[in-house]
């Protein structure tokens, strides 16, 4: 059932540091080891401290490193910055060019408001089991980047989280950019969302598919299948995927792939939703989602 949510309250004392490059930023992480959080948008974080969920005595404030802001494009595939907004996302030609399934799931992400200051990168590290950008990001092999003052390593998004509110995050760590690689061709991508209110409500379910197809557009190559909000952490649904391989995607076939889907799905009961309903629902959204991607490709 839903965990009751304290109430917002003026924010305590809290000390704004405001670094200019990534490397002041992990000095002063480490100074202030576990009495310091990073922010990059504050949407999550700020109501968070309010509702005394969380404490800092300090506030390492990511948005001034100028370097943390891009979105390029480059032989590996593209970059986007910890603190690019998701509007600028959302905004960004090469994106909705290239991967649409992204601008399909930012554009039902919270209010034009929100999306102004809030971060691609921190919907992932606050890590709720909806978050939207993960499903897309997942079905398109992501990584993150992920630094310490010692070294750096790439991670997927796929083995980042580790459950609610939870990632393999170490203490002392950032995370500096998110790379997409350029997804095979022909394919296509679609991100759906189920949700109570029309706007501005957190998803009942999220399912992101990608299909790779071959150069006739007829057979399935490979297949992504991603749900959200159906399990701890967001999660592939394998044996759907598995059942859509090699095969021209017909009616029956896809009918199939959506009611594994549905089996796979390990919801719960909560105020949003009963864990059937959300079941339905995966199957019902997989089969739209499939459907759709094959009249992009
Ligand atoms: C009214 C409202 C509606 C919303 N609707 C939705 C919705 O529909 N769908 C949805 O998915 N979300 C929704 N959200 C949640 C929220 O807006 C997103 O999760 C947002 O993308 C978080 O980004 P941020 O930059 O504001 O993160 P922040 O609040 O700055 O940070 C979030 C967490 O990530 C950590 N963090 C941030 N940056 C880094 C970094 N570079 N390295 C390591 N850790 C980092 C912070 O320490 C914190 O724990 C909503 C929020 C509100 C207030």
């Amino acid at each position: 059932m839903c965990k009751k949510q304290g109430r917002l309250r003026r924010l305590p004392e809290i000390e704004c540091l405001f670094p200019s490059t990534v490397q002041e930023a992990l000095s002063m992480l480490e100074k202030h080891n576990g009495s310091a959080r990073v922010i990059s948008g504050g949407t999550d974080i700020i109501n968070k401290l309010k509702r005394r969920d969380l404490t800092a005595h300090y506030i390492i404030d990511l948005k001034a490193i100028a370097g943390l802001n891009f979105i390029r494009n480059d032989p590996e595939g593209l970059r986007i910055g910890a603190v690019t907004t998701l509007n600028d996302i959302l905004e960004s030609p090469l994106v909705c060019e290239l991967y649409p399934i992204i601008t399909d799931a930012l554009s039902v992400l919270a209010s034009p408001q929100i999306r102004n200051t809030a971060t691609m990168v921190g919907n992932l590290c606050n890590a709720v089991p909806s978050a939207d950008s993960a499903p897309p990001l997942i079905a398109l092999q992501a990584k993150l980047k992920v630094i310490n003052l010692e070294k750096e390593r790439m991670v997927s998004v796929e083995d980042f989280f580790t459950g609610p509110g939870a990632t393999v995050l170490a203490p002392g760590e950032l995370v500096t950019e998110i790379l997409i690689p350029s997804p095979p061709a022909p394919g296509a991508g679609t991100y759906l969302k189920h949700q109570l209110r029309a706007e501005m409500d957190l998803a009942m379910v999220g399912v992101g598919v990608y299909l790779a197809l071959d150069a006739k557009k007829s057979v399935c190559k490979d297949a992504r299948i991603v749900l959200g909000a159906v399990a701890p952490v967001p999660m592939r649904a394998r044996k759907a995927e598995d059942i859509l391989k090699g095969k021209v995607l017909d009616n029956n076939l896809i009918e199939t792939a959506a009611r594994i889907a549905s089996e796979e799905s390990k919801p719960i009961d909560d105020i949003r939703s009963s864990a059937e309903y959300r079941k339905t629902i995966v199957g019902v959204l997989t089969k739209r989602a499939i459907r759709q991607c094959l009249d992009r490709a």
